[in-house]
């Protein structure tokens, strides 16, 4: 199962993450974006971090990061921003001050009242789908089950466990993107897996929580089990 305390980081930053991205869109709207110093970083993370830490105290209370995390934070909302969103060109809209940086954090941050979700196409939902499966076989190894393919597909086709498996997924790459890995648009399309009804819309009030993920490992874990002793006992 996935380690409590990587997890407890991780969901606490992606929450902060969504605040400070929504009160950016609101003061760029504005017409207002705090100038910054240019960024030498080839890494979207890197200048993700140095932004935080310029403007830390003009930023709301609750769209700060814990100090202890600013590396985590500025990679985590890095990779949040460039691989989540796209940059909606709106001409005729009041332009927005350039910041002083042209790297491409900046250049997202500076438009963030025109980003929107990046659309997921088929394939990204057939790499979720991979992610999930992969993420199976990890659990159970993690729990020293020996599952074989025909357990993970299954799992991954069944009404039930397909949330659990996208919840389980969802909450290991919330954490390797605190090192800043993503896999990109196919994140966007687990999150869609959990967040999404099957007819393809967000549902009302949906909050991801720490406990659901470590239920829905636990449900697993179990479903796992008794299908490896299904076999060995059959
Ligand atoms: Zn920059």
């Amino acid at each position: 199962m996935l380690p409590n305390d990587r997890l407890t980081i991780a969901l606490e930053i992606h929450a902060t993450s969504f605040r400070l991205l929504k009160w950016v869109a609101e003061a760029v709207a504005k017409g207002f974006i705090p100038a910054t110093r240019a960024h030498q970083y080839a890494n979207d993370g890197d200048s993700a971090r140095e932004w935080v830490v310029e403007h830390f105290e003009n930023l709301p209370r609750d769209c700060r990061p814990d100090r202890a995390r600013l590396r985590e934070f500025g990679q985590f909302f890095g990779t949040y921003l460039t691989s989540s969103f796209d940059i909606v060109e709106q001409p005729g809209l009041r332009r927005v001050d350039p910041c002083g940086c042209g790297c491409r954090f900046c250049s997202y941050l500076t438009k963030a009242s025109h980003l929107r979700p990046k659309k997921t196409a088929q394939r990204h939902k057939d790499r979720a789908r991979r992610l999930m499966e992969q993420r199976l076989v990890s659990l159970a190894f993690e729990e020293g089950i020996q599952a074989n393919e025909d357990d993970v597909r299954y799992l991954c086709e069944s009404d039930e466990a397909r949330r659990y498996t996208a919840y389980s997924a969802y909450g290991y790459w919330l954490i390797r993107r605190l090192d800043g890995e993503t896999d990109g648009t196919s994140i966007l399309a687990l999150w869609r897996e959990m967040a999404w009804t099957r007819q393809g819309s967000p549902m009302k009030n949906f909050k991801l929580r720490i406990d659901d993920i470590r239920d829905a490992e636990s449900n697993l874990v179990l479903k796992l089990r008794s299908l490896a002793e299904k076999r060995t006992s059959g």
